[in-house]
């Protein structure tokens, strides 16, 4: 990271470039692995313009008019799906919620196949989330159109590290030289994993804090610094990062009881206090109050949550863009006839 400015705020602060010129030099965004640092900064310093572009002036663009959007969602969701949602709508595409339980997924219909039903409609940009990990790579090799990867199974969540890394500089004014403890569940969490591989790209030292069942086997492989007691992890950290416990993705019991877990991993006050006292307090959602997190942090004045969620509309925003100023505007065809839709 030698030769980067520590404070890289101002560099968002440029104005977004003319609407053609490319910002992005890949045809997806399927995780923060491979990205450059040029990249990331690029689509940080869109989204910033776009977080006062909605906050202060025309919420409603014309950047997408013409492009068609779906959102495919095999898992539930609801801040990604509407952040998604509103960001395409915000940006003027057309944009298509494919709901699982009532597409013909249900049917027996593979992903694949699904995929490439949807493709012959011709969509600019398809965002999925899907329960396996390596489901967005595989589509983006199937479809015609930009393909962004919503969260993968336990592999990786782009735009949730994306939207954490523009909640810190917008605080923190860099993420060079800070030290964040990612605490919870690291073993099931594509947050977790997506945030490493950003934080460290962009000059952070980062610490993982969790019982030793909650940890991937290959965690001294990560380059992060691994805790297993909050109070040490916790100690003169700039950002404390929370994780829900994914109960879905765990086969048995990972631990004793949700009630011990809250006592030594759950993040309340006194925890917090180890921290450096500006400390950011940040979680992905959904929260669960009283399991990892205290109601009176997850709304105390350290939290940054709801703006978290602010960032995410703007960081969705600013991927849409980026992804179809690399494609050039599609001709309508006609869909394949015949058979059930
Ligand atoms: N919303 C995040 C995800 O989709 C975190 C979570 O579900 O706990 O991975």
């Amino acid at each position: 990271m030698a030769g980067r400015a520590a404070s890289i705020e101002p560099a968002l602060m440029t104005p977004i470039p003319n609407q053609t010129s490319p910002v992005f030099s890949q045809p997806h965004l399927l995780g923060i692995e491979g990205l450059s640092v040029s990249d990331v900064l690029n689509l940080l310093t869109l989204a910033h313009n776009y977080v006062e572009l909605s906050r202060h002036g025309e919420k409603k663009l014309s950047v997408l008019r013409g492009r068609t959007q779906i959102n495919l969602f095999f898992e539930a969701s609801t801040r990604t799906q509407s952040s998604f949602e509103l960001a395409g709508k915000r940006l003027g595409a057309d944009v298509m919620n494919m709901s699982v339980k009532s597409s013909s997924v249900s049917k027996g219909e593979t992903l694949i196949d699904t995929a490439v039903t949807l493709n012959a409609m011709n969509p600019d940009l398809l965002v999925i989330r899907h329960a396996s990990a390596g489901a967005a790579a595989l589509l983006a090799q199937k479809v015609g159109c930009a393909v962004i990867n919503a969260g993968d199974g336990a592999h990786e969540h782009p735009t949730q590290a994306l939207l954490d890394a523009l909640t810190i500089i917008r605080h923190k004014h860099r993420v060079e030289g800070l030290t964040v403890a990612i605490c919870g569940d690291i073993l099931h969490s594509r947050v977790a994993r997506s945030n490493i591989l950003l934080l460290q790209l962009l000059g952070a030292s980062v610490r993982v804090v969790a019982p030793r069942p909650l940890l991937p086997a290959a965690i001294d492989r990560w380059g992060v610094q691994v805790f297993s007691r909050m109070e040490e992890g916790l100690k003169d950290c700039d950002i404390v990062m929370m994780l829900r416990l994914q109960l879905e993705r765990m086969d048995g019991a990972f631990v004793p009881s949700v009630r011990e877990y809250y006592r030594y991993f759950g993040l309340d006050e006194e925890k917090l206090a180890y921290a450096k006292p500006d400390a950011l307090v940040m979680h992905p959602g959904p929260m669960n109050r009283g399991v990892e997190i205290a109601s009176s942090v997850a709304d105390g004045v350290q939290s940054v949550i709801r703006e978290q969620v602010e960032m995410g509309v703007a960081v969705r925003m600013a991927v849409l863009d980026a992804l179809a100023r690399n494609r050039p505007v599609q001709a309508e065809t006609p869909a394949p006839q015949g058979g059930e839709a």
